[in-house]
Order: structure tokens, then C-alpha cells, then sequence
């Protein structure tokens, strides 16, 4: 998220604002203590009995979509590795993946507290779960220092979902986390994975062969629209393996019984172009590691949180791989290019408006630059949509929109959505999101709520709903602008 020293802009403000403007440092400063400025780490209480007598270092933390994301490893009293990675939603329910030997799975700990554990469920198949391709494999040895995003777009079948009981938001944070956590320990510095989009649908594919062409072919369209790189998606479990991915490529799939293991991490692997750590064939060294006591992503079995890499120990000061045969390592910094370039980003702000299983919901993003003499709001950019003017505030307490989305057999449809322009804090001030009134000096930061209600939208059928809406704040009397794209799935019941 871009954050602007207001300061810097203040140039367009008119002269009659000036003395305004000198008191503003000491307000700004307090109004910018935010939870994406100073994440606060979940309860430790939360977790304690999951992880038992191994120590957490946490290694990472961050808000996103008002979701606190944190991760690190765990170590045991034997001298393993294991990794925690916990999401806390803006409700205060926890989700959290334990991943150490002897405990493996999913706890979830809903907003009143009630706790429940479900272990990894163990697969036995050996069939290779990697589709190989005709896909090139990077090669680049040129990659510049900076860091760069794979975009991830993230589906569930609606079969999934309801067996996964999973706020599936805080569970794709939590699996995107778990993929950079392994990154991380295994020095992969200038590539991580971000969550994109979100996406539910009412099919039946599964981890199968056909399963994994089906699913890469729904989300062809919306990968498209929200120029998203990989595609995961999250559905049914006939037997066989757990998961499957392209070797090398851009998607995967995963059965909903994966939901309290690592799997996510060895299909991403795959789509990197790694392969298993028992083909190794001592010509190439896009392969995973096992050195006897640790084994790597793309072994199968107990899995530590790295990806091989010759230059990487670990507890018994053994390497996770080896310069000639198993390096994914290297194989994630050549294949950045690819995996980072298939789409080029969407310029400006993301927010992922999602229903999962309910019928309502309504998501709220800062929109920093709109704040007080700033009088800014959000407009959309199409009349049919809403209105593509900034207006003086009314009695309006939110902007009906028609959002443009795809229903299940890929028509575009209106579903009406809610926007509106909130004051974050002291005033708590809602109205329709074009409005432009001035706060006051003492306002806090201004944002965006996204609302969907089933009771909007009456005369929709039955199913679900995927797309892009794309609003753009603005600022009175300035050709500022900052791109919003909200990223909307939702069902009607
Ligand atoms: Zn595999």
C-alpha cells in the first residue's frame, strides 16, 4: 500500500487552508497508527497448547485486508524444524497451521474462542502428482535486485468450502504466508508470492489430470481480468494424489483434505519447475532434497519449510541440497522472470470483496490521499456503473452500484453492491462514496466500503459471482487520481 506524506502534496490546497494545514503533522501522526502500520501479534495463548513445547520465532508479520498475517519457524526440543504460520481475521477468529514433526494440521479458533484441531490427513499414493509441459524453464541469470510479485489467484470449488469450514480469505493469506515463509528460510530474497484474487465456483473438478485442464480453463477469463500469474485452486478428492501441478507452469490443484498440510507449497514448487527429490538424475539440479534427516518441499512424507538449497543447513548441520542435483533455489531466482511476468500488475489499490458461504458481506480498505482538504472520494468509471463525479455530500448514506460480473456460465450480470466513503475514527461518518464534504481538521483517515447484500439483489438467480469492479478515488480540484480494483465473489443463496 502507497502511504503519502500529506505535506508533499499540499500545494493544490487553496491559500485560505494554509494555516490548517501547519497543525496537521501532530494529528497525522496519531491518525496513522493503524494496525497496517503496527501490526499487534495474536495471542501467543491462542496457539500454546497446539505447538506444546516447541519455540515459535516468528519471522514475519503484516496486515493485509485487515487480516494480521504472521509466520516463523518452529523448533523442538530434538533439535527439528517446523514452521507456524496464523491468520486472525478482523473478527478475532485464528486460523493457524502447525507444521512440526509429530503435529502436523489446521487450528481454527473462531470469535468467541472455541478452539478445534484438524491433523494433515496422511497420503500414501505414489503417483506423481506433477504434469510436465512443454513450457520453457527459466534460465535467467540476469535478474535485477528488485523484489518482485507473483500474483496468485486463489479459487474454491463451492464442495470445498463447505468441507474445509475455513474463512476461505484468512486461508488463502495463511497458504500464500506459508509459501513465503519456506522462501525465506531457503534464501530466496527477491521474489515472494501476494495474494491477488479470490475466486468460488459451483464445479466438480477434482485433483485429477482432467481436473487440473478444467480448472486452468475456468480460470483463463478472470485470470485475464485481474492479470493474476498462478492459478491454486482448492476442490473435490476422488483418491489418488492430494494435489497436482504443472511442471513447469502457472496452475494447480489442490483436494480439500490438503487444507492442514504443506501440499500448496510442493504444487507451487512444481509450477516453478522443480521435481521430486527421488528423481534426482545428477544432470540437473531442479529437484528437491532429502539428506537422510531432512527433507525438503518436493520430497513426499514429513516435509521441514525449505525448498532445497545447497547452501542451507539444518538442525544437524546437514545441507538441504547440492550445488549439482538439487537446487530450488536457483530454480525460483531463474524462473522469476516467468513467474512474476505472465501478467503485468493492475495499477493502484486491491481489495478482495468475498461471501464465501454467506450471503452478505461488506470489506473496508483505507484509501490514503482522500483524507480531509484533500475532500476526496471514489468514483466509478463507467455512468451505468455509478456515478464517475465527485459530489457535494447529501443525506445518501452509500452509492448503489452495478457491478459487471461473470455468472457460471461466463455472462456478464449486474449485482448491486454498496459503496461508501468512511471516516475511520472519531467521527465514524458514513455517506455515499463520491461525496466530497470536508470532515474537519480532526477527522482520521478516510476509506472505502464494499458492501453486498443478498436482499439487494433480489431478482439475481441463484449462484455465484466472480470479477473486477474498478472505482478510482479522486480529490476535489486536482487530477490526482488512485486506481481501486475490487476484486468481488459472492453468492446468492
Ligand atoms: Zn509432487
Amino acid at each position: 500500500m502507497n502511504t503519502e506524506n500529506p505535506s508533499s502534496t499540499a500545494g493544490c490546497a487553496r491559500l485560505a487552508a494554509l494555516t490548517l494545514l501547519l497543525a496537521l503533522p501532530a494529528v497525522v501522526s496519531a491518525a496513522t497508527d493503524s494496525p497496517e502500520d503496527s501490526p499487534q501479534a495474536t495471542s501467543t495463548s491462542v496457539y500454546a497448547d497446539a505447538i506444546g513445547s516447541a519455540r515459535f520465532e516468528r519471522s514475519a508479520i503484516k496486515v493485509e485486508q485487515g487480516h494480521t498475517v504472521e509466520s516463523g519457524n518452529l523448533y523442538t526440543r530434538d533439535g527439528e524444524t517446523g514452521s507456524l504460520v496464523v491468520v486472525r481475521s478482523p473478527d478475532g477468529a485464528v486460523i493457524a497451521r502447525i507444521d512440526e514433526p509429530g503435529k502436523r494440521g489446521l487450528l481454527r479458533v473462531d470469535a468467541q474462542g472455541l478452539a478445534s484441531f484438524t491433523p494433515a490427513s496422511t497420503n500414501d499414493s505414489r503417483e506423481s502428482d506433477a504434469v510436465e509441459t512443454q513450457e520453457p524453464m527459466g534460465r535467467d541469470v540476469t535478474i535485477s535486485g528488485e523484489h518482485r510479485y507473483i500474483d496468485l489467484l486463489m479459487a474454491f470449488s463451492d464442495y470445498a468450502l463447505s468441507k474445509m469450514s475455513v474463512d476461505p480469505l484468512a486461508f488463502a493469506f495463511l497458504q500464500v504466508e506459508e509459501l513465503n515463509l519456506r522462501l525465506r528460510n531457503s534464501l530466496v530474497t527477491n521474489v515472494s508470492l501476494r495474494l491477488a484474487a479470490v475466486n468460488i465456483f459451483d464445479v466438480p473438478y477434482d485433483t485429477s489430470i482432467q481436473g487440473l485442464a478444467s480448472w486452468q480453463g475456468l480460470l483463463s477469463p478472470y485470470r485475464s481480468l485481474y492479470k493474476t500469474d498462478l492459478n491454486a485452486a482448492y476442490g473435490g478428492w476422488e483418491g489418488g494424489t492430494a494435489g497436482r501441478g504443472y511442471q513447469p507452469g502457472y496452475s494447480s490443484v489442490l483436494g480439500w483434505t490438503t487444507s492442514g498440510s504443506d501440499t500448496f507449497g510442493h504444487e507451487l514448487a512444481h509450477n516453478a519447475g522443480g521435481k521430486h527429490c527421488w528423481d534426482q538424475d545428477g544432470r540437473d539440479y531442479n529437484f528437491g532434497h532429502d539428506n537422510g534427516k531432512t527433507k525438503t518441499s518436493l520430497c513426499y512424507g514429513n516435509r521441514a519449510p525449505y525448498f532445497s538449497n545447497p547452501a542451507v543447513r539444518d538442525a544437524h548441520g546437514l545441507p538441504l541440497g547440492n550445488a549439482q542435483t538439487a537446487d530450488m533455489t536457483r530454480v525460483w531466482r531463474e524462473n522469476t522472470a516467468r513467474l512474476t511476468g505472465y501478467n503485468p500488475e493492475l495499477a493502484g489499490l486491491r481489495m478482495l470483496v468475498l461471501s464465501g458461504n454467506e450471503d452478505q458481506v461488506a470489506t473496508y480498505i483505507r484509501v490514503p490521499g482522500i483524507e480531509r482538504l484533500y475532500r476526496g472520494g471514489v468514483v466509478a468509471l463507467s455512468q451505468s456503473v455509478g456515478p464517475i463525479e465527485l459530489a457535494p455530500g447529501t443525506d445518501e448514506k452509500f452509492t448503489m452500484l452495478n457491478a459487471k460480473l461473470l455468472n457460471a456460465a461466463g455472462s456478464e450480470v449486474l449485482v448491486k453492491l454498496r459503496g461508501t466513503r468512511v471516516e475511520e475514527a472519531q467521527l465514524g461518518w458514513r455517506e455515499h462514496m463520491n461525496s466530497n464534504r470536508y470532515l474537519g481538521l480532526l477527522s482520521s483517515p478516510l476509506g472505502l466500503e464494499i458492501q453486498y447484500d443478498a436482499r439487494d439483489n433480489e431478482a439475481l438467480p441463484v449462484g455465484y459471482y466472480n470479477g473486477l469492479l474498478k472505482l478510482e478515488a479522486r480529490r476535489i480540484d486536482s487530477d490526482w487520481t488512485q486506481p481501486i480494483n475490487v476484486i468481488v465473489s459472492v453468492r446468492k443463496k
